[in-house]
């Protein structure tokens, strides 16, 4: 017994001499299988990041405690990447401490490396986006310094663009087209097609700020060529629907169409049907909206959109689809169609549980389709009843706004009495049936009534939004700022410049509207950086629901909100101010001792301003004023 116990001690003590003479061993082969594997896993999240940032994100974080075991050049890599994903997740702050400590390693290498460069142009974008535009500038430049050091041809490119679309969004146009100009020379120099592609696109925009569209439309087009030449069919065919756009924009219906065409005579089997959704969509479009507008062209050019439906499985594009349908055929008075197609809008948007605002208006705006379908069939019971759903729908989906708006709308209203519309509502058998309700439906009515006209329209609009959405994926980043769903700096820019441009050409009003936060630091000090993150989205909530469709809303920078108002007098916007500021002011906040959050805003009116930039001055020297006078007020000239 005894032998055995002791061979048995004697085995115990070789297995633990074994075990620890292998466990160094072991971990450095568990490390050295990780290392090598980090290069794979770096090249499998930069495709991954394409399609699920969070997935990728979680892929790298795995690292974060071996980044000591990883080369200089690795660790470099690995903050790049979540620098990136932080960006793309609109994670401006956390993208900047990422760049930053890969930035700090990167001291120890003994020559600079391009991942620098690149590191550095992300922070400068991030610096861009919180609205810090001269540090941004800074980076900018330190990423340039480093591009051109090594001569690296396409990143200094890079470098240029960057700066260059800096400098248009502060309307120093010619900055600008110094800057892109240069990097369309360097570019030229590379046989980097995808380089010469986003040049040609940047000048082609900086052009159209300029008004000048000619220029920029054959710039568009050379991105096209250079695109095409990449082999990068998508973003060519992108650059045409860029200069589509922009033909409709201009209401050029029959150049968009011809542009359209082209896309379809030159796609082929391989070209995603997405895209070839969107071209049908848009010159069915087009035939629907152009002034001798052809119904029976437009439902042709649909059913060829319809052909590709069935190889997507995005629900947008079928929403897209029924909407369009049902349009078109209340236009061709094919109403009993139309309310088959209204069936599977309903379908669709049942099984969506939480809807975005802009597809719950639509739905509303549908359901005004079908009401309208009914009165011209006669069916008025019907019609009233369905009426009334819209009204209790546009009212649940404006419930934010508070009873001023209601006065106004009623007072827009008076002229428009004899309309059809109305007419359903005030039918006399109607009203006999209404009488109880009467009183608190007219208000009701009234005030819908303008919400619902722009909802109609923005059913017609859908196809453009879909085409949007598609030239926006040309872009470096989201025009959406995640934290408060509201445009992001970049985004709010283009579209201002471009209602500013619309404003001075057709002699029509602007106005600008500046918004900061009170004392938010006092926020951010006592209640932390998450209830203070949440008051600042709460904010643009509140903002952003009080907004027309054609307004534009969004963060300046910051606690800092911009609002763009196109056809707005300056009593008016005052006015939208004065709601916007009484609404924050009267917000219940859901924070433990958080009472009362203020907000300054500044007003101004486009009058002789020879650019955006200067109207955005004048609308921040009022909220100034709102400032230093005591805050929680709206000033104006
Ligand atoms: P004032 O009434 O003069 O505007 O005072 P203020 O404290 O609002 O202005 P100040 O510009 O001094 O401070 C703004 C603060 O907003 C500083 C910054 O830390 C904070 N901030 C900016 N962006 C964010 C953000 O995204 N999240 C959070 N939590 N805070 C932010
Ligand atoms: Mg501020
Ligand atoms: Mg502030």
């Amino acid at each position: 017994m005894l032998c055995f116990a002791k061979k048995n001690v004697q085995a115990i003590q070789i297995f633990i001499t074994i075990v620890c003479l292998l466990l160094p061993m072991l971990s450095v082969a568990q490390q050295s299988v990780d290392l090598k594997k980090f290069n794979v896993v770096a090249e499998e999240v930069k495709e991954l990041k394409k399609t699920d940032l969070v997935l990728s994100l979680k892929q790298l974080t795995v690292y974060e405690d071996l980044l000591d075991a990883l080369t200089i050049e690795q660790n470099l890599l690995y903050f790049k990447l979540v620098t990136e994903i932080y960006i793309e997740q609109n994670k401006y702050s956390t993208a900047k401490k990422m760049a930053n400590k890969g930035l700090s390693i990167a001291k120890r290498l003994a020559s600079p490396s391009i991942l620098i460069s690149e590191i550095l142009y992300l922070k400068g974008f991030a610096f861009e986006s919180l609205g810090d535009i001269s540090q941004a500038t800074k980076e900018y430049k330190k990423g340039l310094e480093v591009a051109e050091s090594l001569h690296n041809k396409v990143q200094v490119a890079s470098g240029l663009i960057n700066l260059g679309a800096i400098a248009y969004l502060t309307d120093d146009y010619k900055r600008s087209l110094v800057l892109l100009n240069d990097a369309y020379n360097i570019a030229g120099q590379t046989d980097d097609e995808e380089l010469k592609g986003t040049v040609n696109t940047e000048l082609g925009i900086i052009y159209s700020h300029l008004m000048q569209d000619e220029q920029s439309m054959a710039y568009y087009q050379q991105s096209y060529v250079h695109f095409k030449k990449a082999g990068m069919l998508l973003a060519a065919h992108n650059s045409l629907i860029n200069i589509a756009m922009a033909q409709t924009y201009n209401e050029d219906y029959e150049q968009a169409i011809t542009v359209f065409e082209t896309i379809i005579a030159e796609s082929n089997k391989d070209t995603p049907s997405d895209n070839m959704f969107t071209v049908y969509s848009g010159l069915s479009w087009a035939h629907l909206t152009k002034l001798d507008s052809n119904p029976d062209m437009a439902y042709q050019y649909l059913l060829m959109a319809k052909q590709y439906l069935q190889f997507t499985e995005n629900l947008d594009f079928r929403l897209q689809f029924y909407i369009d349908e049902a349009n078109i055929l209340y236009e061709l008075e094919r109403f009993d169609e139309v309310l088959i197609s209204i069936k599977h809008i309903e379908k669709i948007l049942a099984n969506h549980q939480e809807m975005p605002q802009v597809k719950k208006e639509v739905y509303v705006g549908i359901i005004n389709l079908k009401a309208a379908v009914y009165y011209k069939q006669g069916q008025f019971q019907q019609a009233y009843q369905t009426k009334s759903r819209v009204i209790a729908l546009t009212d649940k989906l404006y419930e934010k706004e508070d009873n001023r708006s209601i006065a106004q709308v009623r007072l827009r209203l008076e002229a428009e009495k004899a309309d059809k519309q109305s007419k359903i509502l005030y039918n006399q058998k109607i009203l006999h049936e209404a009488s109880l309700h009467q009183a608190n439906l007219e208000n009701k009515e009234q005030r819908a009534y303008l919400i619902i006209s722009a909802l109609v329209a923005l059913c017609f609009a859908w196809v453009l939004v879909k085409l949007i959405q598609s030239q926006h994926k040309l872009k470096v980043a989201s025009n959406i700022d995640t934290l408060t769903g509201a445009a992001n700096r970049r985004s709010l820019m283009v579209k201002s410049h471009k209602a500013f441009k619309f404003a001075k050409t057709q002699q029509v009003h602007l106005s600008i509207l500046m918004i900061d936060i009170d004392h938010f630091k006092n926020i951010n000090d006592s209640f932390g950086h998450s209830v203070a993150d949440k008051v600042l989205a709460q904010v643009a909530s509140l903002g952003v629901n009080m907004m027309r469709k054609s307004d534009i809303f969004g963060r300046y920078g910051g606690e800092e909100f911009m609002i763009c108002l196109p056809k707005t007098t300056i009593k008016s916007a005052m006015a939208i101010g004065e709601r916007i500021r009484l609404s924050i002011n009267e917000y219940q906040w859901p924070f433990n001792n958080l009472e009362k959050v203020t907000v300054s805003i500044g007003v101004a009116t486009l009058e002789d301003d020879k650019d955006l930039i200067s109207l955005i001055k004048r609308a921040d020297a009022q909220l100034y004023q709102a400032k230093i006078t005591g805050r929680n007020k709206v000033c104006g000239p």
